[in-house]
């Protein structure tokens, strides 16, 4: 099969390899679309460190369908179309016992400790796939992963109907927990970064929002003059600290863990110091 080989860091060649080889409990999937996430393009960097042996077939979010299985895989059929959860958890450590997978002690992920989508074929484990709706397209479907990335967090939030909502962050999963909030409030959305194209293409797909650029306006003054907008128009009285109000903090760890390439996402019941603390944090990047 052809796959998009990381060879050397920043350097990626399409190449010829083998199809993987997949045990009784995995399936051959045959994919059809794959994105690039942030944490690809800091592996291709070399920014992951030891982490990652060469060469390696990048691509943690992908989707396509079925073409082959183990001989124990129950509930699968050639021609399935599949999402894929990335993430490969031991089941035996302390944050296994308590379902936290993603904080797993021996954490792998498919695309970046082992090959991934950016090629013909992929392997997972049959438990790691999720059927894809008919109505949802291939080219959107890839997005699973960072999609429930923004509706997990919109959970853990507790975002409901009606809630107004800052988010501090505008990059990639900045944006999926902004659209993914946006399917559950119509209230006003305010989005702070100091990056002006993540603020306009958020704009572009939805020009209600309230995008605050944070090198040129203070977020704290411009959600306070809408939030009392907001509040009057509500009916609901008061300042804005009042009201139902949550803010969502996105931002790059870099600067306060030198070396440290995470993000970290942030929910709560906004304050004006957590506003401050962000502001400092979003300038010092
Ligand atoms: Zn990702
Ligand atoms: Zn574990």
């Amino acid at each position: 099969m052809k796959a998009a080989v990381l060879t050397e860091f920043k350097h990626i060649e399409w190449k010829d390899v083998p199809e993987p080889e997949f045990g009784d409990t995995e399936v051959l999937i045959k994919v059809s679309y794959a994105s690039i996430c942030g944490s690809d393009q800091h592996v291709y960097n070399g920014e992951f460190g030891p982490r990652v042996t060469l060469p390696v077939i990048q691509g943690h979010e992908f989707v396509g369908t079925v073409a082959d299985m183990g001989r124990e895989v129950r509930g699968y059929k050639e021609g399935d179309r599949v999402a894929v959860d990335p993430i490969v958890w031991c089941g035996e450590c302390p944050a296994c016992q308590i379902q936290h997978y993603p904080a797993c002690t021996s954490l792998r992920l498919i695309g970046i400790d082992m090959d991934g989508g950016f090629a013909e074929y992929a392997a997972a484990d049959a438990s790691m796939l999720y059927p894809v709706a008919p109505v949802v397209s291939d080219r959107d479907a890839a997005l699973t992963e960072p999609y429930s990335i923004g509706f997990h967090a919109s959970k853990r939030a507790e975002i409901k109907k009606g809630d107004t909502l800052a988010f501090y962050g505008g990059g990639k999963i900045g944006q999926h927990i902004m659209q993914a909030a946006r399917t559950i409030t119509d209230n006003t959305l305010f989005l702070v970064d100091i990056v002006d194209k993540r603020l306009e293409l958020a704009k572009s797909a939805y020009p209600d929002i309230i995008t605050i650029n944070a090198l040129r306006e203070n977020p704290v003054d411009v959600i306070s003059v809408h939030g009392e907008s907001v509040s009057a128009h509500e009916n609901h009285g008061g300042s804005i600290i009042d009201q139902r109000f949550h803010v969502v903090f996105i931002f790059s760890m870099n600067h306060l863990h030198s070396g440290n390439p995470y993000c970290t996402v942030v929910y709560g019941t906004v304050f004006r110091e957590y506003n401050h603390f962000v502001l400092h944090a979003v300038r010092d990047r």
